[in-house]
């Protein structure tokens, strides 16, 4: 029988778990988002942000800037945020104008506010195994919901497709850091479906449609659809699900599996962020 991960309902049990933990802080945590106007995609995760802020109590704070916003301006207000002592956690909406050093914005943020884990700082200490200040949201949803669904991942055979810094080589680190045996594959992968007819667990990340069918994978296998794409209008995963799926042990679908994770793994990490801050408030103040 085939399991669907529903990382929906997982992620109202977090948001019910964080905004109990909120009500306990002697101040509530804020997340600042920073997002330029072009962004139409952007705007819609924004809203979700946003929407899964008001659940948890954490406040938002919304900030949009131009397309053609100069870098500077940017990097400036960044710079006010991390000053700010009553701003947590600061997120900017990805992508960016073309004209902007997308690194340079992403490591301008304090990585003591980094809420979306991509900070080098804080990438560089989960990949050397020390504890960053937080972890990118996608691989540590897709974590979250396999420990949910009690997947045991020591010994698996994973194979992540994708190597993006945000996807795949984040949640291949997270999945060896599990003791799993861990193959990274991309578009210069050669025979890609020797890798995925003998993989446990295929997370799927590359973008495509309905990439990965029925035919390149064993019976029992364990599916994570990370993709995100609008086909005809309709929200599709990088699986193609019902092909896939009756062969499948536990499977994510696309809408409702790691899309919900991802935001609930981002007000995690702004309540973790913002613990930290209460936490060496007080200690600084003895
Ligand atoms: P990127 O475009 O940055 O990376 C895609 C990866 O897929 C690349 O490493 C690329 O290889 C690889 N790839 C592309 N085509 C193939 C192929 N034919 N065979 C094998 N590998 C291939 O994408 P992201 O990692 O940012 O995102 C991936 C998908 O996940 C997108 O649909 C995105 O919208 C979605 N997403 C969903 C999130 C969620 O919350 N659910 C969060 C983040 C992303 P190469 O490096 O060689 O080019």
């Amino acid at each position: 029988m085939t399991v669907i991960a529903d990382g929906k309902a997982l992620s109202e049990k977090i948001y019910n778990e964080i905004k109990s933990e909120v009500l306990k802080l002697q101040k509530t945590p804020t997340l600042a988002v920073i997002i330029t106007n072009d962004n139409e995609a952007g705007k819609i995760y924004v809203r979700n942000k946003q929407r899964a802020c008001e659940k948890t109590g954490i406040n938002s704070v919304t900030i949009e800037f131009d397309s053609n916003v100069p870098e500077n301006e940017l990097l400036d207000k960044i710079n006010e945020l991390n000053n700010d002592a009553s701003t947590d956690a600061i997120l900017v909406q990805l992508p960016l104008p073309k004209h902007i050093d997308t690194e340079k914005i992403l490591n301008s943020i304090s990585p003591e506010k980094d809420a979306d884990g991509f900070h080098i700082e804080n990438a560089g200490k989960m990949f050397t195994g020390q504890i960053p200040n937080s972890i990118a949201c996608t691989p540590k949803g897709i974590i979250r919901i396999l420990d949910e669904y009690n997947v045991k991942l020591e010994g698996l055979n994973a194979l992540v497709i994708g190597r993006s810094n945000i996807v795949g080589k984040p949640v291949s680190q997270l999945l060896l850091q599990r003791n799993a045996t861990v193959t990274t594959a991309h578009s210069k992968t050669k025979n890609l479906e020797f890798y995925t007819k003998n993989a446990d667990l295929i997370v799927c990340a590359t973008g495509r449609p309905k990439f990965l069918k029925g035919s390149m994978v064993k019976d029992g296998v364990i599916i994570i659809d990370v993709g995100i794409s609008r086909v005809d209008g309709k929200l599709c995963g990088d699986v193609d699900f019902d092909s896939v799926s009756p062969k499948a042990s536990l499977i994510t679908p696309v809408p409702g599996g790691i899309g919900p994770m991802t935001v609930a793994m981002l007000i995690q990490n702004t309540l973790n962020l913002a613990k930290q801050h209460i936490y060496d408030n007080f200690y600084n103040e003895r």
